[in-house]
């Protein structure tokens, strides 16, 4: 059985803690897309880990982790988040890395850096692990699969070839030193050894794990509203956030993928640019900032202060429907304990027209949020592990949500740990 954990939002929902509570009972943990500039936070028995590139089942002994053919795939990070995951205590993990995952080239973090340097005002806000100029190189073809790093004479014609259209646009576009393949060679040849245990066609393993019945995740990154197809192009990501991706991006059949559960939190954040409707500012915001407690509300990877807002049902319910979502998870509920009233954003106002359909970027820029208020629940609901014992206005506003996003909310998180989940019984 394959189960897609993925984000509704733009990240940061919390699939890390998820991911890892479901790799208690899973078999193999796969990660489909993305690279370094993930952050996911998962907090058990070892300690408090913001997992960057490794997937979230590394803490379960058991399981099988798989760095899949669809990730960019940054291996001296790769090597150090392993050796800092065994410095805190961890068994070392099991992990394959797909020799058909690209290499994320010194380069192209240069040229991210270089390009937002560039951008200055108008920039993207990118996390400058070098993402764009991967995926871009990747579709280009101009990309370096691991298989390559076992064929040294077209590695360093391929290396040639690229340096050589990299280094005009390092010298007339950004001018700045050039590269020397020769160099970049010798690193890579590291690279190979360091990589060289963990290399596997893990698309064949999967294929068999599944017709073994094995427990598979497929754990996405980010979240719905950063797909480049679905969400706010440009101020997207680069890969597919959607788990019909994750198809792809671990090498799985599509038909096997039963259940597709949407991360979604109670309110919302986003880092780096781009639109938001339910975006709140000033007081209220830091005020929301501060009691996202655990929820840390600055970027795991990045550090920086994420942007705050009310739950936005106009978002969810639409990124819960790209996603395919079978049910939703609603976390961080806690974090709103302190508040009398809690907004809620239920459509949207564009030129006057009220929608709750969400549109193109075009239409979302101009888009103004409209809330229904609810009462708020005004005190400590950590601890509690029955959905029934929840405060009434608690209850409701997950109840209230549901109806809106139009997805089952099977588990409620009210704390950062594994263990702090409620489930709910309802079947659908
Ligand atoms: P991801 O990128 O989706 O894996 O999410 P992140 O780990 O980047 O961000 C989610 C943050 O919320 C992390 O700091 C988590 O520890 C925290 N978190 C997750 N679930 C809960 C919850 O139910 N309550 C609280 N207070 N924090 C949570
Ligand atoms: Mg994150």
């Amino acid at each position: 059985m394959v189960k897609a954990i993925v984000g509704a939002n733009w990240g940061d929902e919390g699939k890390g803690k998820i991911t890892d509570m479901f790799a208690g009972e899973a078999d193999i943990v796969v990660r489909f897309q993305g690279g370094a500039n993930a952050g996911h936070t998962i907090i058990n028995e070892y300690g408090k880990f913001a997992l960057h590139l490794l997937p979230s089942g590394v803490c379960s002994p058991n399981v099988v982790n798989i760095i899949g053919n669809g990730v960019a795939l940054d291996i001296e990070k790769f090597a150090k988040e392993i050796e800092s995951v065994v410095n805190a205590g961890v068994p070392k993990p099991k992990i394959l890395v797909s020799e058909r995952a690209q290499m994320m080239m010194p380069f192209h973090i240069l040229l991210d850096t270089y390009e937002e340097e560039r951008l200055a005002q108008r920039q993207f806000g990118s996390t400058k692990s070098g993402i764009a100029p991967f995926y871009s190189d990747k579709y280009a073809k101009i990309g370096f699969q691991v298989s390559d790093l076992y064929d040294e004479e077209h590695l360093k014609e391929k290396l040639n070839r690229v340096c050589e259209v990299k280094n005009l646009l390092l010298e007339h576009v950004y001018h700045k030193p050039l590269l020397n393949p020769d160099d970049i060679f010798a690193s890579l040849m590291k690279h190979r050894d360091i990589i060289a245990p963990y290399v596997s066609d893990t698309a064949k393993y999967l294929r068999q794990a599944v017709r073994e019945g094995k427990n598979i995740l497929l754990e996405g990154q980010l979240g719905s509203l950063k797909d480049p197809d679905f969400g706010i192009y440009p101020m997207t990501t680069s890969s597919s956030t959607l788990a019909g991706y994750g198809a792809v991006g671990a090498g799985v059949p599509p038909y096997e993928i039963k259940e597709i559960i949407a991360v979604t939190k109670a309110y919302s954040s986003a880092v780096g640019a781009g639109e938001f409707v339910s975006e709140i500012f000033g007081e209220e915001a830091a005020q929301m900032r501060e009691h996202g407690g655990d929820a840390g509300e600055y970027g795991a990877t990045t550090k920086r202060p994420r942007r705050m807002g009310w739950f936005d049902c106009v978002a969810t319910r639409y990124g819960c429907e790209v996603q395919g979502a079978t049910q939703a998870v609603l976390t961080a509920i806690d974090c709103l304990s302190y508040l009398d009233e809690i907004k809620v954003c239920v459509a949207y106002d564009i030129d006057g027209e009220i929608t709750r359909d969400f549109p193109v970027t075009s239409k979302l820029k101009k888009a103004m949020p409209v809330y229904k208020t609810l009462p708020g629940f005004k005190c400590d609901i950590r601890g509690i592990k029955d959905f029934d014992k929840l405060p009434e206005e608690a209850k409701n506003y997950v109840v209230f949500i549901e109806k809106e996003i139009e997805t089952p909310i099977t588990m409620v998180s009210n704390g950062p740990r594994r263990e702090e989940i409620i489930f709910r019984n309802i079947r659908f």
